[in-house]
């Protein structure tokens, strides 16, 4: 019995697509606390409260809840306290780790204090320098290609930066809709502002999938009691986890090709 259970199982494992036993993939996220020491961002209606110390508040708990959720993830913080970072130092920062993602947390204010709600940015491609740099490039070498030392070469890794950009965009819009579906799951009064396009200077020039999280309104007394309210925001922070972690298991799942 034990030699035809020992093929019965060989072959369930063979043909069956169900889970192989998972080598972890390395996981880099860089989490990018909006705003810091000069530059506060919005505020509370009574200006008690600034963006910069919810964002990094928030950046702290979505760190502590992924290394829970995913002990293998390397999460690195574009600012760890209440320090001024030019947008560009971040950028470079995430580019230089060679992180597989890059969330930047934010929280918003309206003027008129009437909006409330989450919403996950991404990139908009049309406006996007990369799409302008890419454009510049193609017009200074002259569309009709005067012949270079190297030939193809020139064209051909600019379709693979094409492709790699692309790439990138696809998958910030998947993160950022998980992202949005994780909040309203854990708030369904909220308002679900969706996911949107943007141009954003800090997530220009980003060489991974990037997304920029507004978590909700300051001024508004709903959204301001979700943001500074522990066990709230920690809610809030928790759904970004989960997201990160979805968004690994689906890139990892292509890494490994299938
Ligand atoms: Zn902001």
């Amino acid at each position: 019995m034990i030699g035809s259970m020992l093929v019965v199982g060989f072959l369930a494992a063979a043909s069956a697509p169900g889970p192989k036993p998972v080598l972890e993939q390395p996981y880099r996220v860089v989490l990018d606390a909006g705003h810091g020491g000069t530059n506060g961002g919005c505020h509370t209606a009574d200006g008690s409260t600034h963006e910069k110390d919810i964002a990094l508040v928030l950046a702290r708990e979505v760190e502590v809840e992924l290394e829970r959720r995913l002990p293998h993830a390397i999460v690195v913080m574009t600012r760890e306290d209440d320090a001024t970072v030019a947008l560009a130092d971040r950028v470079a920062a995430a580019n230089a780790q060679g992180a597989d993602v890059f969330v930047s947390l934010h929280a918003n204010a309206s003027p008129r204090h009437d909006q409330a709600g989450f919403e996950t940015f991404v990139l908009d491609a049309e406006a996007s320098s990369v799409e302008a740099a890419l454009t510049a490039r193609r017009e200074n070498e002259g569309g009709r290609a005067a012949p270079e030392p190297g030939g193809a070469a020139p064209q051909a890794q600019l379709m693979i930066e094409q492709l790699r950009a692309a790439a990138h965009r696809a998958a910030a819009i998947a993160l950022a809709q998980s992202i949005q579906r994780e909040q309203a799951q854990r708030f369904p009064d909220r308002a679900d502002r969706g996911v949107r396009q943007a141009s954003f200077d800090v997530l220009l020039g980003v060489r991974m999938p990037a997304v920029l999280f507004e978590a909700g309104f300051l001024d508004h007394p709903g959204d301001q009691g979700v943001l500074l309210e522990a066990a709230q925001r920690h809610e809030v922070a928790s759904g970004i986890a989960a997201a990160l972690v979805d968004h690994y298991r689906r890139t990892a799942r292509g890494r490994q090709g299938g």
